[in-house]
Order: structure tokens, then sequence, then C-alpha cells
């Protein structure tokens, strides 16, 4: 049943607005998908207009496999960069098996993407293998706590918070780290917070912790992803990155076969004005971070 939102409202509330109106669109076309909807006619607008349209942060997980991957690449209009998870504790943790997934993707028309997990990655891989990968990323969902403790902060039983500004102050200077140190294209999962503390992201966030986190990306070239699924970063952090210099990225990090279509950052690119000059691409060989930034002494 169509949806129709009062002008007032949309005035009043823009970003939400958009947002409900895309959803409702592709909720309706799970039941009619050969009918052209919002989301597809949004998706080809902004394609005309100049927009990279690729989806820089999928799995193929949950049994999706790249032939299908790229049969709804075919289907949706959007291109997709296929990342594996490469780090401690992960299937792909040496050098053999990270060429060993490019090789597996070499050829076909999808970007190869490197999503680098924790802070030991550097250590793990050659500069040579990384360099081959289109594009490396990363997030902050893995930091060393006030425990000195490796704690995943989607695992609830990892995520030990005793004081939360204390804990803010912490994850602030570990991105920050991050952004300074590590050889990375992209911040993916952008200001993510544990289950814990979600509810309060408005407050926990302040402008001056955000500005931290904007300026070192600024500083270093790193481009900061719009997650489709945890529907983040929000308006207002875009919306400064943006007059910061800062250049962003569409990433859905899928953790089923549902791809969806970008919803929240196809909202994101209204909501903040976003033009085709503020989105990231690949850098070619030569100048790709791995290749061109100093490490710092301990990382290499
Ligand atoms: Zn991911």
């Amino acid at each position: 049943m169509p949806v129709r939102l009062k002008p007032a409202m949309m005035r009043l509330l823009p970003g939400v607005a958009t947002i409900l109106l895309l959803s409702l669109a592709s909720a309706a076309t799970a039941d009619q998908p050969s009918k052209p909807d919002a989301v597809e006619a949004e998706i080809a607008r902004l394609k005309k207009a100049g927009f990279p349209m690729v989806d820089f942060h999928v799995h193929l997980k949950g049994g999706l496999t790249l032939d299908e991957a790229l049969a709804m690449s075919r289907r949706t209009g959007i291109r997709y960069g296929i990342a594996a998870n490469c780090g401690l504790k992960f299937p792909i943790h040496d050098d053999r098996d990270a060429l060993q997934f490019i090789r597996s993707l070499k050829g076909r028309p999808v970007y190869i993407g490197m999503q680098a997990e924790g802070r030991e990655w550097p250590r793990l891989f050659s500069k040579e293998t990384v360099a081959k990968f289109d594009y490396v990323f990363t997030d902050a969902m893995t930091i060393v706590d006030h425990r000195g403790h490796r704690a995943r902060l989607w695992v609830e039983n990892e995520v030990d918070i005793p004081d939360k500004q204390a804990f803010m102050e912490l994850l602030v200077r570990t991105i920050v780290g991050i952004l300074n140190n590590e050889p990375i294209d992209i911040y993916a999962n952008p200001t993510y917070l544990p289950r814990m503390l979600a509810a309060q992201y408005d407050q926990l966030w302040t402008p001056d912790r955000l500005g931290k986190i904007i300026h070192a990306a600024a500083r270093n070239g790193v481009a900061i992803e719009i997650s489709n699924s945890l529907r983040l970063p929000k308006p207002a952090f875009i919306k400064q990155a943006k007059k910061a210099g800062v250049k962003f990225t569409f990433g859905t990090n899928n953790s089923n076969r549902n791809l969806g279509r970008l919803e929240y950052c196809l909202a994101m690119v209204q909501v903040c004005g976003l033009t085709p000059e503020d989105m990231w691409m690949p850098k070619p060989d030569g100048q790709k971070p791995i290749q061109i930034k100093r490490l710092r002494k301990d990382q290499q």
C-alpha cells in the first residue's frame, strides 16, 4: 500500500522520509520484481549523474556464490567489490591464502578487496601481496581494551566497559591510530558501538570525538564507508566529513545472501547532498596506501 507523507513532514524530517520511502519501495520489489521502483530509478539517476555505483563491502557468505552475486549485479545495476576477511584467526591469514583468493576472482567483473582484521594484520601479509588487491579496508571493531585484552566489540562476552567515557576515549584513540598508521583505503563500519552502548550513540559520539576521526581521515586520505547494514554513520558525521574533503564509499557488509540495494546509502546521498566528487574509487597501481604510506617501525 502506498504511504504518502505530508509535505510538512517531508520538510521536517527529510532524512527519515527518504529512508522510509526507499525502504517501502524496496519492500514492494520483492512482490513485483519486474516493476521499476524508486530504488531502481534512484540508482539509474545517480549513475547518469556520474556516481560510481559500487558496493565495496560484499562477502561471499551464507552460501552466496560469485555467479549469484554477478547475476544480482546485472539486475540491480550495482557493481560489487568482493572482499575477504584477512587476519589473525581468520581462514585467510598469510600470503598464500590471500593470493589464492585473488586468483579465484581474477578476470571477473568485480573489484577485489581485502578486509584487514585486527590490529596485527600489517605483519601477517607482505606489501607485494596486499598491493595485488584493488583496495584494503578495516574497521575498529576489534580493539585492545583497557585490560589489554583483544576484544571484538560485537561479541558480548569479550566486551568489558566499566566506564563509558573512558571506553569512548580509547575507541577514538584506536580509530585515529588506525587512520594514521595502517595502510588502508577505507575505514569501514564507521562509528560502530557495542550493543550495550548503541542506544546512547548521539550522546557518546560528541562533535569533538567525531571531529578527531574526520580530521585523521582527511589528513591520511582514508575514505569512509557509508554502511548499508549498520545504517552508519549518521548524517551529521557525513556532512562534517564532506566539508573536510573526506571521500566516501558505499558498503553492505552482508552476513548472508541478501545484498539489498544500498538503500541507506542512497538516502544519505540525498540527505547530505553528496556529489560524484565526494565518492572514492580504487587507486591505480603505485598509488595505493600500502605502496606509499610509511609504516611505523613496530608495524613493519
Ligand atoms: Zn565485512
